[in-house]
């Protein structure tokens, strides 16, 4: 199935068009220069260098209490959880335990930073398909909430593991079963997860026996159900159908819904608003699901995604006719979702955003410098005569760009800096060529 996002946008933007797609707040000075979170561009890259990852510290606190806020509105007895993979950084685990939401972690590496971001360990939720039982070891011995049951090895270990260290009269290991319902949503291969042949979960028939045993378990109580359909998800319709799906396995006191709500990364991108995601989900819950039960969801890349900016500076300009080259100092080293899902982004001149909305621009592709074609991070965009020396801005990079950045061609990780009220606070430091030789044994 074609991926709706690699087409290119045929849209020209207007300047008010580019801004909606950075964080609320964000606003252009009278001379064209974006600012983000207050931050003058130009002072942000003289004062963190670029590439860099910025987050407005508001607009990330603001999605966070929508969310949190939104669902218990609809549903009292619930809980908002960041799915961490999206953006695994103390600074956000430490901002969103503040703003009290739960955390998702999906490896022992994902809890350990949790836990050192102050996270309420009852509000961790413990994912992934191969756990090992180290990772589950630490999770019952941090006194994680929830244990999401993938398949029975999962069992077998998390029964030895609690007859072990809680002998006969202790204490019990909440756990859901996580349920394949097969349904494909409209997203791109590698991030749906909920369809039959998925490595996630188990089908119904595996679901109820995995629920039959743990019904007879001593030391596993069996809480209730997850699923989580994949992400990147524009409408609501297949979140409903998962809901339906969870409803025919039984009553149980607790539902997780998972996250998959997509973001807003282009201008042509529709997804549905927070608002209009939860009247949804919580409607077809209130319909389906027993009146009483206790309802999560999992939200990642939508929590996180809209309140990043990248910033990068433009290295060379190759103009051979068809797209101008745009060559930047960063790329799939810190932006990998285009390469590896075919994700658009969108992209500005971060000093001259003003005249954008004056003429078409030129039609760019901006790339970066690592050795491989496909290191792109804008293609198809609009740009207003792009000079080397230029501060690129691309927005909607606040998920899965940190935790999937890596150092292809020994690139140095860049910094995440947060922006808010005008003031500039790094919170990851970039990395250096000393990092890079640190675990390197002579
Ligand atoms: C990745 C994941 C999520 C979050 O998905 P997003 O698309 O980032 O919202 C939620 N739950 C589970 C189990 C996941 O693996």
């Amino acid at each position: 199935m074609a991926h709706r996002t690699t087409t290119a946008a045929p849209v020209d933007p207007s300047g008010d068009a580019l801004l909606g797609l950075f964080p609320p707040g964000t606003s252009t000075a009278p001379d064209g220069g974006l600012r983000i979170g207050g931050c003058p561009v130009t002072e942000l890259a003289a004062r963190h260098g670029t590439p860099a990852l910025f987050i407005d510290e508001r607009a990330l606190r603001d999605r966070a209490g929508r969310y949190a806020d939104g669902l218990a509105a609809r549903r009292p007895d619930s809980m908002a959880a960041f799915a961490s993979k999206a953006f695994p950084c103390t600074a956000v685990y430490r901002l969103l335990a503040e703003e009290g939401l739960g955390v998702d972690v999906a490896s022992g590496g994902e809890l350990a930073l949790a836990l050192a971001g102050g996270t309420d360990p009852a509000k961790v939720i413990v994912h992934g398909n191969a756990k090992t039982e180290d990772y589950l070891r630490a999770a019952v011995e941090a006194g994680a909430g929830l244990v999401v049951i993938d398949n029975f090895d999962d069992i077998d270990r998390l029964e030895h593991l609690m007859a072990r260290t809680h002998g006969a009269g202790g204490r019990t290991q909440g756990v859901l079963v996580r349920v394949t319902p097969d349904i494909r949503p409209d997203t791109h291969e590698a991030v749906s997860t909920g369809q039959r042949g998925s490595k996630f979960g188990l089908l119904p028939p595996q679901a109820r026996e995995a629920i039959a045993r743990l019904r007879g378990s001593a030391r596993l109580r069996l809480d209730g159900l997850h699923v989580h359909i994949g992400s990147q998800i524009l409408d609501t319709e297949p979140f409903v159908r998962a809901v339906a799906a969870v409803a025919e396995l039984g009553r149980f006191p607790v539902y997780d819904l998972g996250g998959g709500l997509g973001a807003r990364y282009t201008y042509d991108d529709r997804p549905p608003t927070v608002e209009a995601y939860l009247d949804a989900l919580t409607a077809a819950v209130d319909a389906l699901l027993p009146a009483g039960a206790r309802l999560i969801i999992e939200p990642g890349r939508s929590m996180v995604a809209e309140a990043g900016v990248s910033l990068y500076r433009v290295v060379t300009v190759k103009r051979a006719g068809g797209e101008t080259m745009v060559a930047v100092d960063g790329g799939m080293g810190d932006n990998l979702e285009v390469a590896l899902y075919g994700q658009r982004f969108e992209a500005a001149v971060a000093t001259r955003v003003h005249r954008t909305s004056g003429g078409p621009g030129e039609l760019c592709r901006v790339v970066g410098p690592h050795c491989e074609s496909g290191d792109v991070l804008s293609a198809g965009v609009h740009l207003q005569d792009p000079r080397p020396g230029d501060l690129i801005a691309v927005p909607v990079t606040g998920a899965y760009t940190y935790s999937l950045a890596n150092n292809y061609n020994a690139a140095c990780r860049p910094p995440v800096v947060f922006c808010r009220d005008g003031r500039s606070r790094p919170v990851v430091r970039r990395e250096t060529h000393a990092d890079l030789m640190r675990r390197d044994l002579p």
